[in-house]
Parts: C-alpha cells; structure tokens; sequence
C-alpha cells in the first residue's frame, strides 16, 4: 500500500530566533500540528490527496499567524488581495483565483474553480462573483486586517523610503528585501492519499508592500503550485517573482519525468540553485506518489512539518530543526 503523507509549510523568510519570543514559536508549532493532524485524519479515513489539502490550506487561512486568509498582508496601498492555487496530480485539473479581497476562503474559491468553472484562473471582481455564486462565504476586506500586518507595512514603507533615498535601482528592482519579514506566511500543503493519488495547494496575501494588482507566483500553476501523479506535488513560497520567473514548482516536476531525477535531487537543484542563481530567496515542500516528502529552502527559516497518516506529526522553523 502506498504511504500515505501530508506536508505543510507557512511561508519561508528570515525568520530570526531573537524576534520570535517562546510563547509565540510555541503558538507557530502548535499551529502547524493541529493542521497537520487535521490532514492526517482526512488520509487515513481514506480521503482524498485534494480534501486533504484543501483543509489544511482552510485552516491556515483562519490562523492569523499566517499570511494566508485573516492575517493577510496589506499592498503598499494598505489594502488586501489575495491568491490561491490547487490542483489534482490524478487528472492536473487545476484551479486559482488571484487579487481577492471578498472570499473569506480563497483556496474553497481556487477549489470551486477547478471543480465548477471551465477555466483555471479568475481574477478580481469576477472570481469574487463566481465564489458567492458557489456559495463561499462573502467578507468585507478588512476581515483579514490583523494590527501586526498594519505595523509590518509601516516598517516596509518606512524603509522603502530610506532605500530609495539611497539607492532607487535596487528598490525598484525588488531585489533587496525591504523588510526581513515581508516574506513570510505563504501557506501551502502537498498530499499523497492511500490511493498514491496526489494534490497541492498553496494560498497567500503576496508580499507586504506589494504593488496593488501585482500577482505572485502563488496562484499561477507550475510557478507556485503544481502536482501530477507521474511526478510530485509542489508547493512554494518565497521571492514570487523568481519563483514565477523558474517555474519552480513544474521544474521539480520536470527534472523528475525528463532528466530523471528523485524528489529530493529535482526539489533541492530548484532551490538551491535555479532559485539561488536568480537571487530568490524561499523553499517549497514536496511529495511524489511513493511518500517521499522534501521541504528544502534557501532562507533561514521555514514554517514546516509534515506527517505519514500512521506516523507521529514533526514540526520544525529554524534550518536546525
Ligand atoms: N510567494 C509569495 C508571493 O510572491 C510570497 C510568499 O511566499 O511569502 O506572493
């Protein structure tokens, strides 16, 4: 039988041990294991890779601490969209949505997509019709405002100036973060079911700061989401424009069907250096369809775990654990 495995992350950045105090890594890891749990249960009552990732993207959308759902990061115009991407690695049906700010689940909208509309990606106003159509649940945009993202855009801005005072090009260019923790809290979730079927999923508020009507790599398969039976299941976070720019998550899958490569050989060859070469900074977690389960990133931290349906749940941020 096959080993059925979900695995998690909430987003990868520069996630230093001095700013994070014990009762709110204990709140992360706590956190990361309910979802998990919750994943776990779903495979091992013989559901689908896709339901599995579904609900664990759900309910890190509902957990603040991620930006992802409620907790979502705020455009440099101090308002919310936000992106969300899932796929089937059984048929690669694949569906996303992309710059809401209205659907109170946006993976439940990606999800909709995919199973109800002949298209993959909706965006704006339009994907915020299709969803209460479908009958998600409809919110203001401020439901996903949370004073610590409010305090994050106003470090970034604060700095954007002093960087652009002092050096434009590299400002305008992206390619010095501004803020450290801009880049954190992406979710995503990968499974493989007790039927070796595979699924992914990924959900975001994009990057603090970000241009409004920018889209990241989250919502666009192949970039920041992607899964395949024959392959792996992907999901990324990180710099969105390298990882867009790589077409990171398809090229796990790539090197695996064309250059023959493992899970862990094609997973690590696109962070550490396709991602690497082009200055992307962020990880991704993977699973091919015979439980193989990588979560390797280029950043200091990842919020990370991941479990088999009969084993125990290991959680881990640092690269040390
Ligand atoms: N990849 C996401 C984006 O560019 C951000 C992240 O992963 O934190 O929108």
């Amino acid at each position: 039988m096959t080993k059925a495995v979900i695995a998690i992350h909430g987003g990868a950045g520069a996630i230093s041990r001095a700013a994070m105090s014990a009762e709110k890594e204990q709140a992360f890891r706590a956190a990361l294991h309910a979802v998990i749990s919750a994943g776990q249960q779903i495979l091992a009552a013989g559901g689908s890779a896709l339901d599995a990732v579904t609900e664990a993207v759900r309910l890190l959308e509902a957990c603040p601490l991620f930006n992802a759902g409620k907790g979502a990061v705020f455009t440099h115009q101090g308002t919310h969209e936000l992106d969300a991407c899932i796929m089937d690695g059984r048929t690669l049906d694949v569906g996303a949505v992309a710059g809401v700010s209205r659907i109170r689940h946006p993976i439940l909208a990606a999800r909709g997509v995919l199973e109800k509309s002949p298209h993959v990606l909706l965006i704006g106003a339009g994907a915020e019709a299709f969803a209460e159509a479908q009958g998600l649940e409809p919110v203001e945009p401020d439901f996903f405002s949370t004073p610590e993202r409010w305090e994050q855009l106003q470090r970034a801005l604060t700095l954007q100036h002093s960087v652009l005072d002092h050096d434009g090009a590299a400002a305008q260019s992206g390619a010095e973060p501004l803020d450290p923790d801009r880049k954190m809290g992406t979710v995503g979730a990968v499974a493989c079911d007790l039927h070796g079927n595979l699924a992914a999923a990924t959900s975001t508020g994009g990057m603090t700061n970000k241009q409004a009507g920018r889209v990241g790599d989250s919502p666009l398969p192949g970039a920041g989401c992607y899964a395949s039976n024959e392959t792996a299941a992907v999901s990324c976070t990180g710099t969105g424009e390298v990882f867009i720019r790589t077409l990171a998550a398809y090229d796990v899958a790539a090197q695996m069907a064309y250059g023959g490569r493992t899970l862990q050989q094609a997973a690590a060859s696109v962070i550490h250096d396709k991602v690497q070469e082009l200055e992307g900074s962020g990880g991704l977690i993977a699973v091919d369809s015979h439980g193989n389960v990588v979560l390797p990133f280029n950043s200091e931290g990842m919020y990370r775990g991941f479990a088999f349906v009969d084993g125990e749940i290991e959680v881990a941020i640092y690269r040390d654990n």
